[in-house]
């Protein structure tokens, strides 16, 4: 059991049994050939053993069937020749060395070691037995009695073929039996039946016609032995050696053969899965070029060079603003700015006739929605594999956000960033274009205006820079409703605006335009909730004039608004050649005041105010107004109104109301000086616009007097009712500060303004001083009688003071006292008079007291 168990563990007992079965049945038949053979010559055991060891020698030598698993092995050939020479036992013997030798060789189990030669000696007898029973049946030789036979006692063909046929079953019948029982012995093994006919049928096509082949072989020999006797070995065994050798060298090559041709297929097959990993390598790098592409930030598309989107990534069809369907096979070109399609159509032609590489251009897109995006494209011409037509590879990358800023920069650049208007740059620009355009077609006409608002410097230094900003802005926009869209209308800086107008039928449609922008500007503006009226001077030039150049234009313009400016404001010039000399008298006029400002050019004259009297001397003199005056080196004595709005322009003013509130103050302190009479002697002095503006006035005034030891209550301050009713909120703190210096304020001009009386009311004004244009008419209308009286009413009804200007007759004079007007100023009474003039007037005066007879 041991032994059972350590040398057979896989064999159960069925199989167990049938190996000892078949073992002993083997053995004892072996041991029963060895003892038949035995009592034979010894001439026969050499041949047995002989034929035994070609058996063994020829099993060293097996011929590989190339393809199978199967082997030929010459050793049947001599165990049947040992049959036919020697009968079944000589057979048996040897087969059993052969299939020990050969299972010594073929495996390590001794089971199956001793079970193979058991097994063959068991078939061979069973075979050769039948061999021999059929060999005597048919009248054939016997097997075994080959040997004994005589060499050349010949066989007869049919006995020959009869028993090759024979031999050739028993081979058959030899295969059968032992193939049968290796398989049956193994199916017993696995527990399967012992017995299934396809062992057979495998096994059979290769090794059962081998068998059968050795058996005729072997028939052929032993034919041929009897036939020729034992030198016939002699010839045959050579060359069945070599027959053999040749049979496995052929066989080895072809093995070898088919070995290289299974490698080869091998190395096929390795290249074929190389071929299969390179294109699943490939599949997975067009994925990932795929993924790359579909999910690129950048925009990528591919363009037939009709202008088709071949395919398009998500990036693309989202800065087209639409869905990748939306895109897909649509002309590109229908997703552009109207602005591009030209230009886009003629980079897919260049690219069509093979001109084009690549090249870039930024586009503008359209969104369905209307959304506008921008992008830089690349274009890059191509021809793919697959399809082998040329397109364009574009790659796009939005940038809006860079161009919305670049046009915000470009709109930074040509526009003003208070009001949103063009700026001069930009205006000229279009100027520029309007001349060039002018200059080819005559029927073209434009005209060009030059704004300046009237004293907007005043708003700006009364109610500080950001309402004067406030105000630019509402200008801007009033000016803007009255224009055309073709109007062009641009802040050139300060308060100045310039306006292109184009195409105009006629050059009086300008000048109306002109006179509608005045009109509009005329309804006064809400300012920090305070309402103020401004109006502006406009000087036209038109194209008519044949300009070359656009500086020229707005040159001209500028001079017809100050002439504009010169002719007393809020008005409307128009541009003619003469304008020009006025232009530079009144540059020439702003170096020489500034001159003069400095080196002592300008001087005081001094007109008395007089209470009125009948008769021939005049009446008292009550005060001295004191007028700025001019000694031009040239031009000679300048009145105010000639260089005082040239002194207002070019910011000179305030230096030039300085020199006479402090030259006027000395003066007339030094008068009072001179003597007690004049003591009591008052002055006024006129005040600008601009002096009422200036923040700190009233100190500046303090400062005249404290310098000049004047006493404030003798100084009287003029300011034109325009003035004071423009300005009338800013105008208030001024005056009360005036007041506290004791400093009196009267209204100049008065008449002439929209005065509120309310307003007139309650200003701390003290004197209202009659314009001379109602004194001048007073002997000619009656209606002028009227208003006059009624300013006298008005003035005694609010306990003003009343001064009449301008008094240049003895009739105007009646007329006045007649209607109860205390004061009078006029070249009928004095003159104004320089200093030495006033001095002796003023000596006169003393002496008469009062009395001193008229001038003139
Ligand atoms: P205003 O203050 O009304 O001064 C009176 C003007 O009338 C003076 O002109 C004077 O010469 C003139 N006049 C006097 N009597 C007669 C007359 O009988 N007939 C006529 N036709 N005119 C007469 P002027 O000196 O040319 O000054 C004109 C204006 O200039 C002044 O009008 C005043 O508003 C302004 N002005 C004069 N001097 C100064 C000044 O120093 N500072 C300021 N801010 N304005 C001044
Ligand atoms: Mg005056
Ligand atoms: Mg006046």
């Amino acid at each position: 059991m041991r032994l059972h168990r350590a040398l057979m563990p896989d064999y159960n007992r069925r199989a167990t049994a049938c190996w000892w079965l078949l073992v002993v049945l083997g053995t004892m038949l072996w041991l029963a050939s060895l003892a038949q053979l035995a009592v034979q010559a010894p001439a026969v055991w050499l041949s047995v053993a002989v034929g035994m060891g070609l058996a063994m020698l020829a099993g060293l030598f097996p011929v590989r069937i190339p393809g199978t698993r199967h082997s030929f092995v010459a050793s049947d050939v001599f165990i049947f020749l040992l049959l036919l020479l020697h009968g079944t036992a000589a057979a048996a013997v040897a087969v059993a060395g052969d299939a020990f030798l050969g299972s010594m060789r073929t495996t390590k189990r001794w089971t199956s070691r001793i079970a193979s030669p058991a097994i063959s000696t068991l078939a061979i007898v069973l075979a050769g037995s039948l061999l021999e029973a059929a060999s005597v049946a048919l009248g054939l030789p016997a097997p075994g009695a080959g040997g004994t036979a005589s060499a050349g006692s010949s066989p007869s063909a049919d006995g020959t073929v009869a028993l090759m046929a024979l031999t050739m079953v028993t081979g058959l019948l030899y295969f059968l039996v032992s193939a049968t029982l290796f398989a049956g012995l193994l199916r017993l093994k696995r527990l399967e039946p012992f017995f299934q006919a396809s062992d057979w049928v495998g096994a059979f096509r290769w090794v059962g016609m081998a068998y059968a082949g050795s058996a005729a072989l072997a028939t052929l020999l032993f034919t041929a032995y009897r036939l020729a006797g034992a030198g016939v070995w002699m010839v045959m065994l050579p060359l069945l050696a070599m027959l053999l050798v040749a049979l496995h060298l052929y066989f080895k090559q072809q093995e070898s053969m088919l070995e290289l041709r299974e490698h080869s297929a091998a190395a096929v097959a390795r290249e074929a899965d190389a071929h299969q990993r390179h294109l699943r390598e490939l599949q997975a790098s067009e994925q990932r070029f795929h993924g790359a592409f579909t999910h690129a930030a950048i925009g990528m598309a591919l363009l037939s060079l009709e202008g088709r989107v071949i395919q398009g990534n998500a990036a693309f069809s989202a800065l087209l603003g639409r869905t990748g369907a939306a895109v897909q096979g649509q002309g590109f070109g229908s997703f552009v700015h109207a602005e591009h399609t030209a230009s886009l159509a003629a980079l897919l032609e260049r690219a069509a006739r093979g001109e084009f590489d690549e090249g870039s251009a930024e586009l503008r897109f359209v969104a369905p929605d209307g959304r506008i995006s921008w992008a830089a494209l690349h274009f890059a011409a191509f021809t793919s594999a697959e399809a082998g037509e040329p397109c364009l590879i574009v790659q796009a990358q939005d940038v809006t956000s860079r161009r919305a800023a670049e046009e915000q920069l470009q709109h930074l650049a040509f526009h003003d960033t208070l009001t949103g208007l063009p700026n001069r740059r930009r205006f000229m620009q279009c100027l520029e274009s309007a001349v060039a355009r002018a200059r080819e077609d005559r029927h073209y006409v434009y005209a060009v205006m030059f704004l300046d608002f009237d004293r907007f410097k005043l708003v700006n230094d009364s109610l500080g820079h950001g309402a004067g900003d406030a105000l630019l802005v509402q200008l801007a926009r009033r000016l803007q409703e009255k224009l055309r869209p073709s109007d062009i209308v641009a802040r050139l800086g300060g308060d100045e605006f310039a306006l292109l107008t184009e195409r105009i039928g006629h050059e009086r449609d300008a000048v109306a335009l002109a006179g509608r922008l005045m009109e509009a500007l005329r309804a006064p503006f809400l300012l920090a909730g305070q309402e103020l009226q401004i109006s502006a001077s406009i000087g036209i030039t038109f194209s008519s004039l044949g300009y070359t150049s656009a500086e020229a234009v707005l040159r001209d313009a500028d001079t017809a608004m100050y002439k504009a400016k010169a002719d007393g404001r809020a008005r409307v010039a128009l541009f003619d050649s003469g304008l020009h000399a006025d232009v530079s008298r009144r540059l020439r006029l702003e170096g020489d005041l500034r001159r003069a400002l400095d080196s002592g050019g300008l001087s005081v004259a001094y007109q008395p105010v007089f209470e009125l009297q009948r008769g021939t001397s005049l009446g008292r003199l009550r005060s001295l107004e004191a007028l700025v005056r001019w000694q031009h080196a040239t031009e000679g004595e300048l009145a105010p109104a000639a260089f005082l709005p040239i002194a207002e322009e070019s910011g000179l003013m305030p230096r030039v109301s300085e020199f006479v509130l402090h030259t006027a103050c000395r003066q007339v302190r030094a008068w009072q000086l001179s003597h007690a009479a004049w003591a009591e002697l008052t002055l006024s002095v006129n005040v600008a616009a601009e002096d009422l503006a200036t923040p700190g006035f009233a100190t500046r005034v303090q400062a005249a007097l404290l310098e000049s030891g004047l006493r404030g209550e003798h100084l009287t301050l003029e300011l034109t009712e325009n003035i004071l009713m423009s300005r009338i909120e800013g105008a208030m703190a001024t005056l009360a500060d005036l007041r506290r210096l004791g400093v009196r304020v009267a209204v100049d001009d008065f008449g002439t303004g929209y005065s509120s009386l309310s307003y007139l009311a309650r200003l701390p004004i003290d004197m209202f001083k009659i314009d001379r244009s109602f004194v001048a008419r007073l002997n000619q209308d009656a209606d002028q009688v009227s208003v006059v009286r009624a300013i006298l009413q008005l003035g005694q009804s609010l306990r003003k003071a009343i001064v009449a200007e301008g008094i240049e007759s003895s009739g105007q004079l009646d007329q006045l006292l007649a209607m109860g007007c205390q004061f009078g100023q006029g070249h009928h009474l004095a003159e104004p008079l320089g200093v030495a003039a006033t001095t002796a007037l003023l000596v006169r005066e003393r002496s008469t007291e009062g009395g001193a007879s008229r001038l003139h």
